[in-house]
């Protein structure tokens, strides 16, 4: 499914178009599934994705892993179900 967090193909921390990966937003094992099915997924260049200080696989839980949860929660929470569904899916809570 298509991100329902961003509409154009851009980093969503920098905006540039180059070298952007899709992230999961709810990421690792069976969240990775349901992140794609529900479109919580962003594009992030390399920087922001893996390689930078600030990248979200280099500090989950970080402000930026943090914030991007927190959104994807929000969304549901208005369009997709309860608090309690969101946790049976993803596992946990972010607000
Ligand atoms: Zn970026
Ligand atoms: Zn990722």
């Amino acid at each position: 499914m298509n991100s329902v967090l961003q509409t154009k193909k851009e980093c969503f921390f920098c905006k540039t178009t180059r070298n952007l990966h899709r992230h999961h937003v709810l990421y690792g094992s069976s969240n990775r599934k349901q992140a794609e099915k529900y479109g919580f997924t962003v594009y992030l260049c390399l920087n922001h994705h893996t390689n930078g200080g600030e990248a979200i696989h280099r500090n989950p839980n970080g402000p930026l892993d943090r914030y991007l949860k927190e959104l994807a929660q929000k969304y549901w929470e208005e369009n997709n179900g309860t608090r309690e569904e969101f946790i049976k899916t993803f596992g946990r809570n972010y607000l």
